[in-house]
């Protein structure tokens, strides 16, 4: 299947300039991107859709010719407090911001490089399925969950799914399974890191890791005495 081919813009100087670096380095079956860094002009006008606004900002540093799809990244608020939004009727423009999202992830210990990939996988599918699937207000760790809490974003940046609905509504644009199956093995990749899954793990189940952490200590207690016991025959202590 053809990559989709995406310019990521970097609007102004970002604290988080590591997640563009890891991007450039990122592999999928899906995409492919390219980075571009542009200034951040004043915002007196604040950072609307509209007049003055990011869309233009957008609309005049995306390389169309080249590129299928523009992806404006930036860390301050934007009109409405999205995290997300479409700027453009061709559906090729979109602006994500980390305002708030970053602190929101960074304490509940998920990477904000989660939120960066997902928002790019849900834009991918809106551009490749003309705006659909559409956001749903039900919450469900899914790519589509509309987030009008912006704290719900935990769900979907830790382990996102494609729900049973969306999945349905892609297949009907697309009735070969072969991008809804590589965008959920992609997506099945975007975790938390392991230390903080063991830990929610432990705390979710503290009875149960209890359990295992004796058994695990019966175990190593078991296979010590074993070694002992054959390293002092061999050599007849
Ligand atoms: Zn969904």
């Amino acid at each position: 299947m053809k990559k989709v081919k995406i310019q990521i813009i970097k609007i102004g100087i970002q604290h988080h300039n590591v997640l563009f670096k890891k991007l450039e380095n990122y592999n999928s079956k899906l995409f492919q991107v390219s980075i571009k860094q542009i200034s951040r002009p004043n915002c007196d006008f604040g950072w609307g859709f509209n007049f003055n606004s990011l869309t233009d900002i957008l609309q005049n540093a995306f390389d169309k010719d080249v590129y299928d799809l523009c992806i404006g990244f930036i860390d301050t608020e934007i009109e409405n407090n999205y995290f997300s939004k479409r700027l453009s009727e061709k559906n090729n423009i979109y602006v994500v911001s980390f305002f708030e999202i970053d602190k929101i992830l960074s304490s509940n210990n998920i990477n904000l490089f989660n939120f960066m990939l997902l928002t790019i996988y849900r834009c991918l599918t809106r551009f490749k399925f003309n705006r659909k699937p559409s956001s749903h207000h039900e919450t469900k760790g899914c790519l589509f969950d509309m987030c009008g809490m912006k704290e719900d974003i935990i769900y979907s940046a830790s382990a996102p799914i494609i729900c049973q609905n969306c999945q349905t509504i892609i297949l009907e644009q697309h009735s070969n399974k072969q991008f809804l199956n590589d965008l959920k093995d992609e997506l099945y990749k975007i975790k938390k890191g392991t230390y903080y899954r063991i830990k929610d793990f432990i705390e979710t189940n503290p009875w149960f890791s209890l359990i295992i952490g004796i058994f695990i200590s019966i175990t190593i207690n078991i296979l010590s005495n074993y070694f002992y016991e054959n390293i002092k025959k061999l050599y007849n202590f």
